[in-house]
């Protein structure tokens, strides 16, 4: 047991709660707990598939972040999901995983410790994905790139105010860019084909309204880690909760890409615009 899940540092957001008996801000104690298994995903970025297997995605509940729009809401903020222990969920991945080209950790930051533990028992076969907010500590990411093979992260605020308004969240892009920039000093981008296998993928969801944010997001990329991919995501729905209460308007997301265009950050993936009115959320039991 680490002194992190005894009085847990593990996100920036330090709440300093002993996890075996209370929740903080993230509302799970350490004890995994899962809201959603889907195998055989093929919703990620296409350098995720491998031939005709995607990736085994396994949505963890709850969440370090609280962002108003959150479109995986009944997962993060709902209370829903089933307990495993270590070994129910070493076993869960030793059984699944022969049919995946990798596993995905959605939303795995609240359970690094028990995560960590989990994989100093499994055999993994595939690559491990790291698909989180970006909302980090250095020292969690120095942790888990022990068993993590791929950082698919979130670079959501390129200011801290933005993440306060929408994530509650004082410090989201003071955390997030150390955190990022290890991450991609850690991995360097292996692949086998088309498929990568080792490294780091930066994601941004563009805001309705917050085009100005989306492009000091992408110069921050340009600046710290130009060589990475980034992957451009449309798919904003409102929720009916945010402030931001309107889809993202296709000159929005035009004048997104068209910056990306300009600081050569084209080496990646960006989804089509009417990916806003498909059904790229999963549901949610
Ligand atoms: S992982 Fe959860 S309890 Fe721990 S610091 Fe982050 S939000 Fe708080």
């Amino acid at each position: 047991m680490t002194k992190q899940t005894q009085l847990c540092t593990i996100c920036p957001r330090h709440c300093k709660v002993n996890r075996e008996d209370v929740t903080g801000f993230c509302r799970e104690t350490q004890t995994l707990r899962i809201a959603k298994i889907i195998e055989n995903f093929q919703w990620e970025e296409p350098c995720f598939n491998k031939g005709d297997k995607g990736v085994l995605a396994i949505f963890f509940s709850g969440c370090n972040l609280g962002c108003d729009y959150c479109q995986n809401d009944k997962i993060s903020h709902g209370g829903v999901g089933t307990f495993h222990t270590i070994d129910q969920f070493v076993h869960l991945i030793e059984e699944k995983q022969k049919d995946a080209s990798a596993i995905d950790l959605i939303t795995p930051t609240h359970f690094s410790s028990a995560l960590a533990q989990a994989f100093e028992k499994i055999d993994k076969k595939v690559p491990v994905i790291w698909n989180t907010s970006g909302y980090e500590t250095t020292e969690n990411i120095k942790m888990v790139s022990r068993f993590v093979d791929v950082f698919l992260t979130d670079l959501k605020y390129a200011d801290d105010q933005i993440g306060q308004n929408f994530s509650n969240c004082k410090n989201y892009f003071s955390s997030a860019l150390p955190a990022i920039k290890l991450m991609c000093r850690l991995k360097k981008d292996v692949y086998d084909g088309e498929f990568l296998c080792q490294g780091v993928l930066i994601r941004h969801l563009v805001l309705p309204g917050y085009i100005r944010n989306s492009l000091a997001v992408l110069d921050t990329i340009k600046k710290h880690m130009p060589k990475r991919k980034i992957s451009l995501m449309s798919q904003f729905t409102p929720n009916g909760k945010s402030k931001l209460n309107r889809k993202l308007t296709a000159i929005e997301y035009k004048t997104v890409l068209a910056h990306a265009e300009k600081l050569g950050l084209n080496n990646g993936f960006w989804q089509d615009f009417d990916s806003s009115d498909c059904g790229f959320v999963p549901e949610f039991e």
